[in-house]
């Protein structure tokens, strides 16, 4: 695992996952870091968050306004205010193509250089103390979301319906994907990690300062991998813009 660069010029990043709390988990730290540097960061939440309670008296229209209300407030926190909620239904997503009609657009509207996915490969987790069946909501999004960004996005005759709107095919220079199993770089958050906390603290309805540990732990596990305090370990993938440039003159 190597340490990422710092970012150089200001740019845009589009973040996309299934539930609200989802980025705060995993992401937040980066974001952060992403933010202070000068880039510009939107937030897309695909479900409305309304299975996140086992308690039969909550009322789910109050469940996931409230999640809607903590998502803003630990967007804030690490300084996005562009937060977009695509409403779906919690617990039961799955990879449609009108789902990936609605990122497509989110991605040809925001027009992102970096944008940061679930990844959808990682079925069984299992890191240092914990094990996880990842959650399906997680692979229909981080699915939908991946194929958002190739080849939906950048291909004019995909979603004409997306053109009529117009929406421009727009290229992704960078793939971030959390949860992976295939880590190869690493976001140092030292310098931002208790705002992380913060951030994931505002999803009160969720969770309370009990989980901070197993959050140091892991941060902790891969910062000793790249010689920091705390990271955020990532799947990063570049891809090369094959494009044939608009203002190239012809020769
Ligand atoms: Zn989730």
């Amino acid at each position: 695992m190597e340490l990422e660069k710092p970012i150089s010029a200001p740019f845009r990043v589009l973040v996309i996952v299934a539930h609200p709390d989802d980025i705060e988990f995993g992401a937040a730290g980066s974001v952060a870091v992403w933010t202070e540097a000068g880039a510009e960061v939107t937030y897309c939440i695909v479900t409305d968050g309304s299975a996140g309670s086992n308690d039969p008296t909550v009322q789910h229209a109050e469940l996931v306004q409230r999640r809607q209300a903590e998502q803003m407030r630990a967007a804030e926190i690490v300084g996005v205010r562009n937060v977009v909620f695509l409403g779906y239904a919690d617990g039961s997503l799955t990879p449609s193509l009108e789902l990936r009609r609605d990122l497509t657009r989110l991605v040809r509207q925001v027009k992102p250089d970096r944008v940061l996915i679930m990844d959808p490969t990682a079925v069984l987790i299992s890191g240092e103390g914990f094990d996880y069946i990842n959650h399906p909501d997680h692979r229909a999004t981080g699915e939908a979301s991946l194929y958002a960004v190739f080849p939906s996005a950048e291909t004019r005759p995909i979603f004409p319906e997306l053109l009529a709107e117009g929406l421009e095919p727009h290229h992704v220079n960078e793939l971030y994907l959390m949860l992976s199993d295939k880590q190869n770089i690493a976001v140092d958050v030292s310098a931002v990690w208790e705002r992380k906390i913060q951030s994931l603290l505002a999803h009160r309805s969720q969770l309370d300062e009990s989980v901070v540990d197993m959050i140091r732990q892991w941060d902790t596990g891969a910062g000793k991998a790249v010689g920091v305090e705390y990271a955020e370990p990532f799947r990063v993938m570049k891809f090369y813009d094959a494009t044939p440039q608009k203002d190239t003159p012809a020769e």
